[in-house]
Formats: structure tokens, sequence, C-alpha cells
């Protein structure tokens, strides 16, 4: 089977001068991943690297340099989910995990739950032999200046431009027909402590069916979750009619019809073909082409 890989990084206003910084970090993150898979590596090993590069980033919402809270502080959640056996693997509301993709992985490789929160997750994580970290070493000196701003005015919406970069994700089909998906994310800027998104919750912020295909979705957390997005367009994969590029863009229409809201996916069918649309301003993600050549926008 002719591996594939689709990255994403978000879908927001992503301001002009981050642009640049969006493509070159979701280009970073597919070349990890293809690596793996280029090599007759597993997709797993494939989303995990892709992910790590978006994580370590912090012009992107995931690990080092996500928003912060209302508090000020990180708190992560992440999700990784197999096609071949509809287990995912979660984790939500981690402070002191450098990568949660790597936890959210445990979870799935080495738990018998689907997800797992908080301090739990955390010592979790812990005894499956990943480090903890002091929280402050996930803060980015651009998040913390920006909450700083937010907080003049009681962190009113306006502040939060300008540091609206996303949620990162991975979608990797690997040449022995393994699908996986995976989306991480520091969540909404100036959330409520304990708020936990649609990235974590599976059939929302991810879903991977070998039925159908694999999705990993992101921009505005309560609204997809009121249509389920990414299981929602795993569905509309079914019809014989439908293309990964009609099946996006019919979940993003229900998003924004039913949801209220606004945001974007991106999309494997399970041969491999992507797919991926938003009614954001911008979307990051890059894909590599069936011809192996590498493709970013913003
Ligand atoms: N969906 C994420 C959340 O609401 C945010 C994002 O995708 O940027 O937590």
């Amino acid at each position: 089977m002719r591996p594939s890989l689709i990255v994403h990084g978000g879908a927001w206003d992503i301001p002009d001068d981050a642009v640049d910084a969006c493509k070159e970090g979701c280009l970073r993150a597919l070349h990890a991943g293809w690596a793996v898979l280029a090599n007759g590596g597993h997709a797993l090993d494939a989303i995990e690297a892709a992910i790590i590069v978006l994580e370590d980033d912090p012009v992107f919402d995931a690990g080092y340099g996500s928003h912060l809270n209302l508090d000020g502080f990180v708190e992560c959640d992440a999700i990784v989910m197999d096609a071949a056996t509809l287990k995912a693997g979660s984790v939500a509301g981690l402070r002191r995990v450098k990568n949660p993709i790597q936890a959210a992985r445990a979870v799935l490789e080495k738990s018998p739950h689907m997800m797992l929160i908080a301090e739990g997750a955390e010592q979790f994580a812990y005894r499956q032999g990943l480090p903890l970290c002091d929280p402050a070493e996930l803060v980015s000196p651009a998040e913390r200046e920006a909450w700083d701003r937010c907080r003049v005015d009681s962190h009113a919406a306006e502040h939060h431009r300008g540091h609206e970069q996303g949620t990162v994700g991975a979608v990797a089909l690997d040449d022995q027909g393994r699908l996986f998906a995976a989306t991480s994310t520091g969540g909404t800027c100036c959330k409520l402590p304990g708020r936990v998104g649609d990235s974590p919750l599976i059939g929302c912020g991810c879903y991977a069916d070998s039925d159908t295909g694999a999705v990993s979705s992101t921009g505005y957390g309560e609204a997809i979750m009121r249509v389920v997005l990414a299981k929602t367009a795993c569905d509309f994969l079914r019809p014989a009619a439908s293309t990964p590029a009609r099946a996006a863009q019919a979940a993003v229409q229900l998003l924004a019809r039913r949801g209220k809201g606004s945001g974007g996916l991106i999309l494997l069918d399970k041969g491999g073909n992507p797919g991926m649309a938003f009614n954001t301003p911008r979307m990051a993600y890059a894909l590599v082409n069936p011809d192996g050549s590498f493709f970013a926008s913003v």
C-alpha cells in the first residue's frame, strides 16, 4: 500500500506574521513523519514523530507554547486513535508533560482505558517512563506576554487576537494499511481551568475507522463537540459518490450550520487519499503528494 500523511497546525485567524512559521513548522512535522513511513515504518510512530515536532514548536498551540488558561497555566489535551481497532488513547488537563501525544500513546498501548485526565493521567505517564516537567517549562515568553495583555481587560476576547495559532494534528497510513489519527492542543486562550475542548474527545477532535477514514479537527471546540465533527466527517466518506474533499467540506458546513462555529479538519480516506476543509480565514496544513513531493499551505 502507498503510505500517506497529512498534518495541520490549526484553523484560526492566523496572523500574517505567523504564516511562514506555521508553514515551516508543518513541513518539518511532515518530514519527521514521512521519514518513518518512507522507510516502511509504523503509522503510529509516524504520527508521534510529526506531532512531537509540532508540540515542541512554540508557534503552535500544543505542548510548549500552548495558550495559557485563565490562571496562567498551560493545560494540554491530546488523543491518538487506531482505525483498525477503534481504540483511542486520550489525555486531558496535563500541566507537566512536555509531549502530551506520548502520554496519549501510552494510554492507547498500555492501559485498558480510553481517556485519563489531570493528575491521574500525569501519574500514569510517569509510570510509563515519561518525565514530568515543571509547569513553567511549557510556557513560552510570547504566550506569557499575550496573557498579560489579556489580563489588562479581564481577558476580553479582542486581546486574544495575535496569538491564535492553533491546535495540531496528523493522520497517517503506512504501507501495511495501518491508519491512525491524532490531535494535540493547549485549548483556547484564557479558558477556565479544567476546561476540556473537543480535541481529546473521541469523535470530536479525532476519529479513525478503517471502514471509512481518519480525521483530525481544529477550531472552536464547543462548536465541534455539538456536531461530533471528526466522526461526522468519517461518516460522510461512506456514500459511494463521496470524495475526501466533499466529505471534509460537508462536515465543515455542518459545523457552521448546526454547530454555529468555525474550524477545520484534515482527513485521509481508508485508501490514503487526503481531504481538508475550513471555514476560518486560514488553516495551516501540509501533505505528501502521490509523487512524494511535499505541499504546505496556510
Ligand atoms: N479545538 C481546540 C479547542 O477548542 C482549539 C483549536 O483547535 O485550536 O480546545
